[in-house]
Order: C-alpha cells, then structure tokens, then sequence
C-alpha cells in the first residue's frame, strides 16, 4: 500500500519522471491566513494554480495525492462524506481545509511518523471550560438590546421586513440578519421570491450528519482528537471530544462523538438504539474501545444541515440568492446562510462581518414604517 502511495504521488507530479526537487512543486504558492486566526500556516495547505484548475475534486484528488493515496482514502472517504459522485464536485473550498503536503513530505510521511504536525487543523484551540458554549456565553456581557433564544423563525415577508416566530409574534426589522441555512431562509420568504431565485435556492445541495456521542469509563482511548475511517464503518469520523479539553470529561471517562454523514438520497440505515449499538460495535472493531469498556451515557445530534457541497453550480446560486436578499435588506452570515465551508473561526468572523456591514448601511425605509 505505502509503495502504491508513493508511486502514485510521484506519477502524479511529474508522470514518471523523477528529475524535478521533491519539494518544488507546491512552492509557487504562498500560503494565507486560511484559519483566520491572524497567522499563515506553512504551504502544506496552500492550492496552487495546478490544484485550482482541476476540472473536479475527483480530478484533484488523483492529480495532487495520486493514485494510491486516491484508492486507499481520498475517493472511498470522500465518497462516504460527501454521499455525492465526486467529479460533481469543484475545488475551491479546498485550500486551509485539507493537506496538501509536497512530494517530498508525502514520502517522508509514508516512510516515518510525521515529524510536524501537518494540515491545516494541525494546531487548534478549543476553551478549557465550558465547551464551544463558553464562546457564545463570553459575548453576552456585551450585548445592548435584548436577546430571545428558543425563538424560531417560520416566515419572513421580505417586501414588509417582517420576521414571523413559531408562536405567532412578530418583528418588523430594518436590517436582517441571517443565519438560517440559505435555502431553508428563501422557502419562508414564500411566494415573494422570484421563481429565478428559488429555484437557485433548491439546487444548494448539503450532507446531513448524524452524531452519536458516547461516554467511555475509560480515560487513555487514545491521544488523537479527529481519527478519519475511509473504511466501512458506519462512522466516517470519530472526533475523540475528550481529548478537546480535560474538563470535557469526568474522571476516568472519555468522551467520542462518532459522525455519520448522510442525504436524502443515502439515508440512515438504522436508527434510535440500533445506530448506537452499530457505533459501539464498530469503535470496538476499529479499536478505540474494548469490549470491557463501559459505555456510562450516550446520546444523539442530529444535524440536518452539516456540510455544503461545492458542486459546479453552487456559486452561481449562492450569488443570486444573496443579491435578492440583499435587494430587501437581509444580509448572510455563517456557515449554512453563505453557504460556505466554514469552521468556527470563520463563523465568528462571518458575524462580525455582517455587523459591520449592516452598521454601515443608510437607515431603510423600513425604519420608517410602524412597530407591528
Ligand atoms: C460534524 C461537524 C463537525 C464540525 N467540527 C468542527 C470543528 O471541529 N471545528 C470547527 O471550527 N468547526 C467545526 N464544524 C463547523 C462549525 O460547527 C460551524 O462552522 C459553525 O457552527 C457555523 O456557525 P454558524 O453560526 O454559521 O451556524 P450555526 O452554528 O448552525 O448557527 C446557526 C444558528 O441559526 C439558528 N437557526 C436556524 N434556523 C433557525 C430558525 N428557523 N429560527 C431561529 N433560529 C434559527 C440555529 O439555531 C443556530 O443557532 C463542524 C461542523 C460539523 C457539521
């Protein structure tokens, strides 16, 4: 397997001929602050022009990692994430998201334990206390107006600027911001969007994933936090959320969160019991637990709306159906209403965005119309 890597790497790059330096191909690029966090990784996750002009992401895959890497995980894992053919995919949400280590790092990968972290999610901070929550929780001091949670938005009446809630009240808005996801947004605007628009917002095509969380009575699972399966696990990934911070866990105890991905096309193929059941079986036979540990607590999340798939249309879409909103005074932020591939990091920055951009805005005429 590791000779087949190897020599699907290097045809990759030069088709056979070996004369080029192994690590010169990737260094044209020059890396960005892809994770947003105000420093640029090295060039391990940087695209160049070659990785841009790929005609699909299966066409990158083959043509950047080789063949090998290609047969043994990037086509059946990228296949089991994305549940879609991957040459209806395109590349350029690519880069800062995987590696895309040079040819030299790649064989010296093979070869030996990395000697650097490498990728782009190589170093990551995650709070100590509290969980993703005590991210939320620190911006709550610094609210000025009130703030209404368990609220849920059922319609919204784009040319009224008003915004309907599940219990009947509703709230005429000057500028709105959203974060709903981006088709699910324009189905409750109604008869109002133009057919042009809609039918934009029903070719965005997403994944779903399906979290089952287990709490093992056993603290040294393992040292990794993302453990990747191209395999035929159910599971695609388990992120070992223990490892996230101590304070995730009691004493003694670890916690994992297995992710399924699924669509409409794939659905579950089991539910309930039976998928935490699957899950447990599995982490036993992949080896992150053993048959004597205690499973103390499990739970699942469902998460409809998990990842976006960049297929070729998905820019045009997203393009239209922003510059209609817009038209009416709603502005996009995060992961699900822009529909991009973001992380946390850029979800946050996505909010702080639109903030800007909405404080800049002259005051609309909807300021103008009464309370409702
Ligand atoms: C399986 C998985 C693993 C991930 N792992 C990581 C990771 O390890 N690190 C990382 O940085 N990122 C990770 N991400 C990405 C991260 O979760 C997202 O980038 C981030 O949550 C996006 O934030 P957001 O505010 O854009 O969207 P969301 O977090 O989805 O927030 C949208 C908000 O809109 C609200 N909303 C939706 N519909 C309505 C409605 N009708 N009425 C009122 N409110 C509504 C929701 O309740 C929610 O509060 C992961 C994502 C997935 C799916």
């Amino acid at each position: 397997m590791i000779k087949e890597c190897i020599l699907g790497a290097v045809e990759a790059r030069y088709g056979g001929t070996t004369t080029a330096t192994l690590s010169g191909d990737r260094s044209a690029s020059q890396p960005d602050d892809c994770c947003a966090d105000g420093v640029a990784p090295g060039g391990d996750c940087v695209l160049t022009a070659r990785d841009k002009a790929a005609s699909s992401f299966e066409a990158f895959i083959y043509q950047t990692w080789g063949a090998g890497i290609a047969r043994y995980f990037a086509i059946p894992y990228n296949r089991k994430l994305w549940k879609v053919p991957l040459t209806e995919m395109e590349t350029s949400w690519l880069g800062g998201r995987v590696p895309l280590p040079d040819l030299g790092q790649i064989i010296e990968g093979a070869l030996t334990p990395a000697g650097k972290p490498v990728g782009p999610n190589a170093r990551f901070g995650y709070p100590l206390r509290g969980g993703f929550q005590a991210l939320m929780s620190g911006f709550l001091p610094l609210l000025k107006g009130p703030l209404v949670t368990g609220a849920e938005v059922t319609a919204i009446f784009p040319r009224e600027h008003i915004a309907v809630l599940a219990d009947g009240r509703s709230y005429r808005y000057e500028q709105l911001i959203s974060t709903l996801p981006l088709p699910v947004l324009l189905r409750m605007a109604g008869s109002e969007v133009p057919a042009e628009v809609a039918a934009a917002a029903e070719g965005l095509r997403h994944t779903s994933v399906r979290c089952v969380n287990l709490g093992v009575g056993r603290a040294d699972l393992t040292e990794k936090h993302w453990i990747y399966y191209p395999e035929e696990t159910i599971f695609h990934r388990i992120f070992v959320q223990g490892n996230a911070s101590p304070w995730c866990n009691p004493p003694g105890g670890c916690g994992l969160t297995c992710e399924i991905s699924y669509s409409d096309k794939m659905p579950l193929p089991m539910d309930g019991q039976a998928l935490t059941d699957r899950c447990i079986a599995e982490c036993i036979s992949v080896g992150i637990i053993n048959e004597d540990d205690a499973i103390l607590t499990a739970n699942q999340v469902d998460i409809p709306y998990a990842y976006v798939i960049y297929d070729h249309a998905r820019e045009k879409n997203v393009a239209l159906a922003r510059e209609w909103l817009q038209h009416y005074d709603i502005t996009l932020a995060g992961r699900y209403s822009e529909w991009e591939y973001y992380n946390s990091d850029h979800a946050f920055l996505a909010g702080k965005h639109a903030a800007e951009k909405v404080c800049a805005q002259p005051r609309s005429r909807a300021a103008t119309l009464p309370p409702r």
